[in-house]
């Protein structure tokens, strides 16, 4: 049989340039050869056990057929709670508020529901890898602005030059994956008197807001002096109680912001993650010593494998928070970190991203290697034992 369009590609051409995702290959070659995955963020073990026992209670107790579109009343009122409590910000449950499958579906439902065809988003580079990919199927033009090793600083002039009249929103992930970036004070003043002046929302993804070091506090963008009216704030289950499979995230905002992302949810997955979703409203109300405890049990981590990284001979970025150290492989002869990452399992029986895949400009991140290091003790001392073979 002939095909109707004989040159025309069978997938859809915006998503030509993403193939599979990173996190796919590497976890799929840590399972290969054996091999230590600090590749893919995720912990090996589990959360507070009072959020696993609230999952289990509410799959006993029928909570499992479609929530409410929005999420189900106990969890948008502590999600709200939540932002109170932490951050002084006053949220209407009722309809500032949206709980979505993770932040993956956030960040496509604000991106689908904001932008048109024609539309401009500006972003730093290296970024997280759906934000590319949601984008493109948005028909938007992402415009990025380099954030560059060793220190990932905000550079004014050419994050001024990424905006446009056509600029619809700036999406912005701090603390940051992949290169352990906070951002300053006077980094997201600038970033915030960019939007107003080119009149953009804010779209900050905050997935790793209670993990932070050595006393910084994060600043949510939503917090500061005039930016609720522009600003939707992401987050997720997922990192904040070590349960990265639940895929339960939400998005807080001024209400027509929220509206737009409720429209494209809707025919997205409608509703996900039913009995998931009381879970999340229990463990979000638990102790201070909770997320004290979550992010100094990390902050060990980081200096655990950082100075086997250091011992190993690898230049590192020193993170300020989320799960991930940047090292610079070049230090190790490498010339590309693709092909050092793909290698590396059977150098040494260790999996790390390369940091080129987030990056535009094929030259900004071309040696960057990062590391994971949200896993126990033992397995990053082995890790780390294994990465200082390199050197020798
Ligand atoms: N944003 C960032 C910066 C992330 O690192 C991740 C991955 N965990 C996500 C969004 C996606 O979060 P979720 O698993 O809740 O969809
Ligand atoms: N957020 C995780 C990371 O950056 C992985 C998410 C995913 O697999 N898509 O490693």
């Amino acid at each position: 049989m002939t095909s109707p369009q004989p040159h025309r590609p069978v997938g859809n051409r915006a998503l030509a340039p993403f193939g599979t995702t990173i996190f796919a290959e590497m976890s799929a070659l840590a399972v290969r050869t054996g091999a230590i995955n600090l590749g893919q963020g995720f912990p090996d073990v589990d959360g507070p056990p009072e959020l696993l026992d609230a999952a289990v209670a509410a799959i006993r107790g029928g909570r499992n057929q479609y929530p409410p579109g929005p999420g189900v009343p106990e969890l948008l009122e502590a999600i709200a709670v939540h932002q109170q409590r932490f951050y002084g910000l006053s949220v209407d449950p009722g309809s500032e508020v949206l709980v979505t499958a993770g932040a993956t579906e956030a960040i496509a439902a604000v991106v689908l529901g904001l932008c048109e065809p024609g539309d401009e988003v500006v972003t730093f580079e290296p970024y997280y890898d759906s934000y590319a990919a949601t984008i493109a199927l948005a028909g938007a033009a992402r415009r990025t602005s380099v954030l560059r090793f060793p220190d990932f600083a905000v550079d004014e002039a050419s994050l001024r030059a990424a905006f446009s009249e056509r600029t619809r929103l700036v999406l912005l992930n701090t603390p940051h994956n992949p290169t352990g970036k906070v951002f300053t004070r006077p980094e997201l003043d600038l970033i915030c008197s960019l939007a107003r002046e080119f009149d953009a929302w804010v779209v900050t993804d905050e997935v790793y807001e209670h993990i932070v070091f050595d006393g910084l506090e994060h600043v949510p963008v939503a917090s500061l002096p005039g930016m609720w009216e522009r600003t939707l704030t992401i987050s997720s289950a997922g990192k904040t109680f070590s349960a990265t499979g639940w895929k339960v995230g939400w998005v807080v905002g001024p209400r027509e912001g929220v509206a737009a992302a409720r429209s494209a949810k809707q025919f997205l997955t409608y509703v996900a993650s039913g009995p998931f979703q009381p879970a999340v409203a229990t463990a979000l109300g638990l102790d201070d010593e909770v997320y004290a405890g979550l992010s100094s049990s990390l902050q060990r981590k980081r200096d655990l494998l950082c100075s086997g990284l250091a011992a190993a001979g690898l230049p590192i970025s020193h993170p300020a928070g989320t799960y991930f150290v940047v090292a610079d492989a070049a230090a190790l002869g490498a010339r590309d970190a693709m092909t050092f990452c793909r290698e590396l399992p059977e150098r040494v029986g260790v999996v790390g991203i390369p940091v080129s895949v987030f990056h535009d400009d094929p030259e900004a991140g071309r040696t960057l290697v990062r590391f994971a290091f949200c896993k126990r003790d033992e397995v990053l001392t082995e890790a780390a034992e294994r990465l200082a073979r390199l050197g020798g």
